[in-house]
């Protein structure tokens, strides 16, 4: 890098101190481009992308048809409010999302919105309008957002909670399944019964929010067996099923939605991240007579399903349901998850490998952060971006794109082993 180029990376990071909350914090990486898996930096340096923007690249950074899409989007419209204007991309994802709805019944419609928190506060109220009920329940390990409702949803103080309180009412917490740390699904049932008896009467319960695999809380896939009984307790007391794919769905297991892993369908179902192939775009699809609970003028918002991120999904949504796409992922989950077996058989820190598909991470044994930190900033170094995640920050998850070579998965392994070598 050139002084005059150092010159201007250290002005922009001076700029950012200077003029950007504190509160949102980066790490050392100032990026100028990005393709499939490979983000570049400032200084030159081609970052192998294991982060992907935090689960929102199952496609790779600037997928072709997606940005052909975009650009063709571009040029005829960018905004319209689609409560002043009906126009077709926005109705085109929702055709797509109902087509390859997870949920019970025939009829399926969306709402589209801008961001995962959004989407997740919208399934609430839809929730509460279709059951005229306010109570919602939720699990331990959850993250659902930083808004104020998917704060109080969320299950972990630092950073998200500590000093944003109070909370809204009406939300309570049971526990959820954790086989590595001891928590088994009649275990988590149990939890739940007992929530019912000592805390809210379940005819009082609008909707049960679950992540059929929870990202931030350690990337943990919920047992089949769980979400078999938590659908028969919702069935029992006409509770509304939510499951949140925000971060687990779009791909990132293999099928359209993790919860295809299992026999079970969700009422609905709440998806973001990856949707919008790298633009904004978050959705709630279900049955119609749920979807349907709030009136007229009941939900919306200016830029939700705006049309170029409309456009953008509709191709990802596309692009994911064929079958091509969804071996190449099963492909992926095995070969990756043989390489983690076999690095975590290396190596005494690794506790787990754990995950869905090709959703995957590494539970290390160690139930602080700081082992954590020292591998991604090892990584960071070597080339690799990689994130860690868990309610003790000792989870090291894997979002490689989903379009990712087996070159690059191999050089990301390699790296990945170094860095805990290096770590200790
Ligand atoms: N739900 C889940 C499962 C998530 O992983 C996230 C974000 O990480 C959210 C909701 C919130 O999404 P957003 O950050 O787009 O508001």
């Amino acid at each position: 890098m050139s002084l005059k180029e150092r010159t201007a990376v250290d002005d922009l990071l001076a700029a950012r101190e200077r003029y950007v909350a504190r509160g949102v914090s980066t790490p050392r990486l100032v990026v100028v481009r990005a393709e499939g898996a490979q983000v570049e930096a400032a200084d030159g340096t081609v970052f192998l992308d294991f982060a992907g923007g935090i689960a929102c690249q199952n496609t790779g950074h600037g997928f072709a048809p997606v940005v052909a899409a975009i650009h063709e989007q571009v040029d005829r419209f960018l905004h319209q409010c689609f409560m002043v204007g009906t126009y077709e991309p926005y109705v085109e994802v929702c055709r797509r999302l109902a087509e390859h709805s997870p949920c019970t019944g025939e009829h399926q419609k969306s709402i589209l919105v801008n961001s995962g928190a959004e989407a997740v506060e919208n399934a609430v109220k839809i929730a509460r309008a279709a059951t005229g009920r306010p109570a919602l329940v939720v699990f331990e390990n959850g993250f659902h957002g930083r808004t104020l409702l998917t704060m109080a949803m969320t299950s972990k103080v630092r950073p998200y909670k500590a000093g944003f309180g109070p909370f809204p009412g009406e939300v309570y917490r049971a526990a959820a399944p954790y086989p590595y740390r001891s928590i088994d699904t009649d275990a988590a049932v149990a939890s739940l019964e007992h929530l019912f008896r000592s805390e809210v009467e379940a005819e009082a319960v609008a909707c049960m929010v679950l992540e059929t695999v929870q990202g931030e809380g350690g990337f943990i896939p919920m047992p089949p067996d769980f979400l078999a009984r938590l659908r028969e307790l919702c069935d029992r007391h006409g509770i509304v099923f939510v499951a949140d794919e925000v971060q687990s769905g779009v791909g990132r297991t293999g099928p359209m939605w993790a919860i295809e892993h299992s026999a079970v369908a969700p009422d609905l179902v709440v998806s973001g991240k990856s949707l919008g192939g790298g633009l904004p775009l978050a959705a709630v699809t279900g049955r119609a007579e749920v979807m349907d609970g709030p009136g007229p003028g009941g939900l919306g918002g200016t830029f939700g399903g705006n049309p170029v991120a409309c456009a953008a999904a509709a191709v990802v949504l596309d692009t994911v349901a064929e079958p091509g796409f969804r071996a190449r992922a099963d492909e992926l989950g095995r070969s990756l998850r043989e390489r983690l077996d076999q690095l975590a058989a290396r190596r005494r820190a690794v506790g787990e490998v754990r995950g869905l598909g090709p959703m995957l991470a590494l539970e290390l044994e160690e139930q602080s952060p700081e082992l954590a930190q020292r591998v991604t900033a090892e990584a960071f170094d070597r080339g690799l971006l990689l994130l860690s995640c868990g309610l003790y920050g000792n989870v090291l998850r894997l979002l490689p794109p989903l379009t990712v070579s087996d070159d690059e998965l191999e050089r990301g392994l390699t790296l990945l082993e170094e860095s805990l070598a290096a770590a200790g």
